[in-house]
């Protein structure tokens, strides 16, 4: 018989510090870690390369099948990800794209196509996997769901200190990055098709007055009372 797996669903706005509080939980258990949002990422880099409007339903369509996507980890359980034989990580984290991405994923065909894809991960490894809908549509079977959750203010902090380190010029200004982080939430909150929600079983964790150390103990705390590795 086949071996079951673990599954870790988290999910939650963006900047609420899911990845690296799933990257070092994961590490934590030798579960492998599944950042979901950058395969929505990498969707939207290729629609922006190829001067394709990210919320053109039949121009991103068209382009799905040229996309060979695939999840590769270093050692260290970084997840990289390759578009057509490219890694392309390190193009994944513009603003730019940031906002492509909450496009995509509004259209039912990319969340169709990507979703056979985040199943098969999860069903032939250990996973934490992090995203928008993953407790509610990717993994609903999923053993420990997780509702990450940080005020807009701490969450656009989070992300202009971590766009910071990765040396994003300095013209970005942390306004317009709580700006954007609003009109993301509230894009991936309205619409139709998997909006951002916590799972009916998922467990509520707001990370706002808690460090770093703090959120990866509470995870996986919570975790371990569930899952015995
Ligand atoms: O998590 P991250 O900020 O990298 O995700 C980028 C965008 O991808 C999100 O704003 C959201 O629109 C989309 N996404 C999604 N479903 C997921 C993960 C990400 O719709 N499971």
């Amino acid at each position: 018989m086949e071996k079951q797996h673990y599954s870790i669903a988290i999910d939650g706005p963006g900047g609420a510090g899911k990845s690296t509080i799933a990257r070092r939980a994961a590490a934590e258990l030798g579960f492998v870690y599944v950042d979901t949002g950058a395969i929505y990422r990498a969707v939207a880099c290729a629609a922006l390369s190829r001067g394709i409007d990210p919320s053109d339903e039949a121009a991103v369509s068209a382009l799905l099948p040229s996309l060979q996507l695939e999840l590769r980890w270093t050692e260290d359980g970084v997840q990289h990800v390759w578009l057509n034989g490219a890694d392309i990580s390190a193009q994944l984290r513009t603003p730019e794209v940031s906002t492509a991405a909450s496009r995509v994923s509004a259209l039912p065909v990319v969340r169709q196509f990507l979703l056979e894809q985040q199943r098969v991960v999860a069903r032939t490894h250990d996973v934490i996997m992090d995203g928008r809908d993953i407790g509610t549509v990717v993994l609903p079977d999923a053993d420990v769901k997780i509702f990450l959750s940080a005020s807009p203010e701490v969450r656009a902090r989070r992300r202009w200190l971590e766009l910071q380190e990765k040396g994003t010029p300095d013209t970005f200004e942390g306004e317009s990055v709580l700006a954007d982080l609003i009109a993301r939430d509230e894009r991936d909150s309205n619409r139709a098709i998997a909006p951002l929600r916590p799972a009916d079983d998922a467990v509520l964790l707001d990370t706002s007055g808690m460090t770093l150390q703090e959120s990866i103990d509470a995870i996986l705390k919570l975790i371990r009372k569930k899952v015995t590795v």
